[in-house]
C-alpha cells in the first residue's frame, strides 16, 4: 500500500486505494496521472517524490472527480506543477461547487460537500495534442464521468481511471458510480480490445489481463439494468425506484448515500428511457417510470 511499483522503463504507479501514475519525462521530472484525494494520499505521493528526487512537472487529471484531483493545488503550490485536463475538467476543476451541484441537481446542501466531492479549486489547462507530454497517449473512456480519459504510456501500460472497479467493490456496493450507462458499457467493450503490458485501474489492483474484470463490471451494469426495468413493471416514481434498489441490495441509508446512489439510478433511468426500455407516464400528479413490453 502506497508503494512505488515499476511498471515499465519510464512508467511507475503508487499502489493503494488510489493508484497514481508516475511517468518519467526526464531524469528528474515526472508526469503524474491523477493526484489522489485531499487527505494523507497527497502526502504519500509527495513522500515518493521527495525520496526519488522527482519533480512533478505535469499532472494529467483523467476526470474532474475530487478523489482524482485532490492534490492538484498542493503540487501546483509546492512545485509549480502544470495541471492538464479535458475541456469539462478545465471548467469544473476551477470551481468545485459545480460537482456537488451536478450530483444533487440543484444548489447543493452542505451535506454534499466533502473531500470526495470537493477538491481544493485549482485552475487547469487544456490537455490536447500540443500539451500532452511525448510518450503518452489519451484514450477516451467516457461513461463514469463526462469526458473521462485513460492514459497509455509508451511502455504499453494503460491507466484506466474509473472505467472499472474491483470485484470486491462490485460485491460490496452493487451499484457503482456512472454518469452515462451506454457510454460506460461501450468503454468497457473498448477496454476488452486493448492490447497492453499492464492495466492500472484507479481503484483496483493492476492486471496483465483486464478482460475478466471488464466483463465482471459489464455484467454488474446489465444486472442493474434488469433490476431497474423489473422494478418498473408497475409505474414507479423516481423515489420509489431508488427505494426499491436500496431495499433489494440492502444499501446503507443516509442523505448523502441517497443522493449519490440516487444520481446513479437516475443515470440508469434516463438511459433506459432513451433506449426505449422504459417509458414515462403520468399517474395523477406523479411522473412515473414504466417498463415497456415489446410483445404488445
Ligand atoms: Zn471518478
Amino acid at each position: 500500500m502506497y508503494k512505488l511499483v515499476r511498471a515499465g522503463e519510464k512508467t511507475y504507479y503508487m499502489n493503494g486505494p488510489y493508484n497514481i501514475g508516475f511517468y518519467k519525462l526526464s531524469e528528474n521530472e515526472v508526469c503524474l496521472i491523477d493526484s489522489g484525494v485531499n487527505d494523507h494520499t497527497v502526502q504519500k505521493i509527495d513522500e515518493i517524490l521527495v525520496s526519488t528526487g522527482w519533480i512533478p512537472k505535469i499532472i494529467i487529471n483523467t476526470h474532474f472527480h475530487a478523489d482524482h484531483a485532490g492534490g492538484n493545488r498542493y503540487f501546483k503550490k509546492k512545485y509549480g506543477t502544470k495541471i492538464l485536463a479535458t475541456k469539462t475538467g478545465v471548467n469544473l476543476l476551477d470551481d468545485y461547487k459545480l460537482g456537488p451541484m451536478m450530483i444533487f441537481g440543484a444548489n447543493a446542501p452542505k451535506e454534499m460537500y466533502n473531500k470526495y466531492t470537493m477538491a481544493p479549486d485549482c485552475p487547469a489547462e487544456l490537455l490536447d495534442e500540443n500539451s500532452i507530454p511525448e510518450g503518452l497517449e489519451v484514450i477516451n473512456l467516457p461513461g463514469h464521468a463526462i469526458e473521462m480519459i485513460g492514459i497509455k504510456t509508451d511502455d504499453d501500460v494503460y491507466f484506466l481511471a474509473d472505467a472499472l472497479v474491483s470485484e470486491i467493490t462490485l460485491n460490496i456496493h452493487q451499484i457503482t458510480f456512472l454518469f452515462d450507462v451506454r457510454k460506460y458499457l461501450d468503454s468497457l467493450d473498448y477496454i476488452k480490445t486493448l492490447k497492453g503490458k499492464l492495466f492500472v485501474p484507479a481503484h483496483a489492483p493492476a492486471e496483465k489481463d483486464i478482460t475478466k474484470l471488464a466483463e465482471l463490471n459489464r455484467q454488474s451494469v446489465l444486472k442493474n439494468i434488469k433490476l431497474i426495468v423489473d422494478i418498473c413493471e408497475e409505474p414507479k416514481t423516481t423515489d420509489e425506484v431508488i427505494e426499491a434498489v436500496f431495499i433489494h441490495y440492502d444499501l446503507k441509508n443516509g442523505f448523502y448515500q441517497y443522493v449519490v446512489n440516487g444520481a446513479i439510478i437516475k443515470s440508469y433511468l434516463s438511459s433506459l428511457w432513451d433506449d426505449g426500455r422504459l417509458e414515462v407516464i403520468e399517474v395523477g400528479k406523479k411522473i412515473c417510470w414504466k417498463k415497456v413490453h415489446f410483445d404488445k
